[in-house]
C-alpha cells in the first residue's frame, strides 16, 4: 500500500485513514512462508500543527513448526507502530520517517514492525514436553519407556555428597 501524504503533509489538521489487508505469504522464515492469511494494517496519518505523526496497528495470524515437538502452531501476530513523519531528509532519524515526494510505502513499514514483533520461540502450548531425546517420540501424544530424568547439576553435586 502506496499512501499518498501530500495533502496531509501540507495542511495542519488533516487526518488520513488507511485501513488495508497486506500480504506477507512471500516472507521467508526457517525455509517456511508462515503468513497463511494476510495481515490487517489499520490506523492513521495525523497533522499536528505541522508535525506529521503515523499511528498503526497490524495483526496477523502465522503458522510455524513447535520448536519443540515439530508440530504446526498457530501463532497471532499483534503490534502497533508510531512514526512522525517528514519530507526534510535531513530530519530523518529512527522514529521520523523521510518522506520523498509525498509517498509513503506503508507495506514496508508495517511489515518490519510485524518481523519484529516476531515471537523468538515458536511453542505449540507452553507446556509443550517435546520429542524425547533418546528415542524421537513425541511426548505430547505417548509415553516412552526412555530414562529422561536429567537432574539439575546442582543436586547431582548433593547426590554425590549423600552416596
Ligand atoms: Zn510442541
Ligand atoms: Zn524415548
Amino acid at each position: 500500500m502506496r499512501l499518498d501524504l501530500t495533502g496531509v503533509m501540507n495542511t495542519p489538521g488533516n487526518t488520513l485513514d488507511f485501513d488495508f489487508m497486506m500480504d506477507m505469504s512471500h516472507v521467508e522464515m526457517m525455509g517456511e512462508n508462515p503468513f497463511t492469511t494476510g495481515v490487517h494494517v489499520h490506523g492513521q496519518v495525523e497533522n499536528l500543527l505541522g508535525d506529521v505523526r503515523l499511528i498503526g496497528e497490524a495483526q496477523g495470524k502465522c503458522e510455524l513448526p513447535c520448536d519443540r515437538c515439530l508440530h504446526p502452531s498457530q501463532i497471532q501476530i499483534d503490534t502497533d507502530f508510531t512514526f512522525y513523519l517528514t519530507n526534510d531528509p535531513e530530519r530523518e532519524d529512527a522514529d521520523r520517517l523521510f518522506i520523498e515526494d509525498g509517498m509513503l510505502n506503508l507495506n514496508e513499514v508495517a511489515r518490519d514492525c510485524v518481523l519484529l514483533a516476531f515471537p523468538s520461540q515458536i511453542l505449540c502450548d507452553e507446556d509443550c514436553p517435546g520429542l524425547c531425546e533418546i528415542c524421537g517420540a513425541d511426548l505430547n501424544e505417548t509415553d516412552c519407556d526412555c530414562d529422561n530424568t536429567t537432574i539439575d547439576p546442582r543436586l547431582a553435586k548433593l547426590a554425590e555428597l549423600l552416596e
